[in-house]
């Protein structure tokens, strides 16, 4: 019976939050609204991100794999990660390729993706966009796993108004859930569509209870968030963050690994020996939307 109204409060509270999201989306006035409510300490400007010797990573090997050309491309990225720890945060640069000759749009990514951070209906950080390409009668179809670019010059941190989000030194844009008042100004501003509105969905609303795993805390930005309540972020702009929980624990992100067809390379663009480097000077590299200046740090083979 508790648990019942636990359940059913979680709903009300959910559904009343979703409801003032979606009319701040619709009706144009919602978003002078949610500025209107900024309060002093959300306008505080972004954090001082630590640096410098304190950031370095020891990860201790597991085990002793010798790594040669015949090895799974996994296990000499996860030894170049290592390596990429080693260094202070500010000397790596965190970027991925993606070899979309290589990717045959099985979506194992996207769902992998959902799982390792939690994602509510709504909220997708990598979804798998098709191409058809070529002349009938002889046409292919092409896939674009779709992440945030990490851009070098991203578009969505100038427009937030409470400056919660921004780059950190390894080329990754954070954003502050506590600090977010989900205005959705960065949605509109990302010319990738790379950010989406978590508005505190569950798969099982409507339904008699929610299942427990809807109400796992994610691992995002050095916290665990917990779904349950009114808490962040619920209500707040989300994207795809290289798996930042995981990298600092000496994992790929998770896409990555899941890849079935081992479409995605990941690394330190720093390090000009790393597989990610050999893959990013290849000739037939492409990056989205160049022209938009954005400069991305994900980087398609065609
Ligand atoms: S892809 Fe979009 S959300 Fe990601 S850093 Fe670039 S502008 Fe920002
Ligand atoms: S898991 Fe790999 S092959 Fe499947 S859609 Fe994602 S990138 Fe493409």
């Amino acid at each position: 019976m508790a648990e019942e109204k636990k359940q059913e409060g979680l709903l009300n509270k959910e559904i009343s939050r979703k409801d003032f999201l979606r009319t701040a989306g619709v009706v144009g006035g919602g978003v002078a609204v949610s500025v209107a409510a900024v309060t002093v300490s959300r306008l505080s400007p972004p954090p001082e991100v630590p640096t410098g010797k304190e950031t370095i990573r020891d990860i201790p090997d597991f085990k002793t794999v010798e790594i040669n050309e015949k090895s799974d491309v996994l296990l000499r990225m996860q030894a170049e990660l290592k390596k990429a720890l080693a260094k202070p945060v500010e000397e790596r640069r965190w970027m991925m390729v993606i070899d979309t000759r290589k990717c045959v749009g099985c979506h194992a990514c996207t769902v992998a993706c959902i799982a390792e951070n939690k994602l509510p209906p709504g909220v997708v950080y990598r979804p798998v966009v098709q191409e058809e390409f070529g002349e009938y009668p002889n046409t292919q179809l092409r896939f674009f796993p779709r992440p945030c670019m990490q851009c070098e010059e991203p578009s969505c941190v100038a427009v937030c108004p409470v400056n919660a989000t921004w780059k950190r030194p390894d080329g990754i844009t954070q954003i502050d859930y506590d600090k977010c008042i989900g205005c959705r100004y960065c949605i509109s501003a990302c010319p990738y569509g790379a950010r989406t509105s978590d508005f505190g969905e569950y798969y099982t609303e409507d339904t008699p209870e929610l299942q427990p795993y809807e109400l796992l805390s994610s691992n995002e930005y050095g916290k665990s968030w917990n779904r349950e309540g009114h808490n962040s972020p619920m209500g707040n702009a989300r994207k795809c963050h290289f798996c930042l929980h995981r990298l600092n624990e000496g994992e790929l992100p998770m896409c990555v690994s899941t890849c079935i067809g081992r479409a995605n390379y990941f690394g330190d663009a720093n390090d000009p020996d790393s597989l990610v480097s050999e893959k990013a000077r290849q000739p037939n590299q492409v990056k989205l939307l160049e022209e938009k200046g954005t400069k991305p740090s994900v980087i398609y083979l065609v």
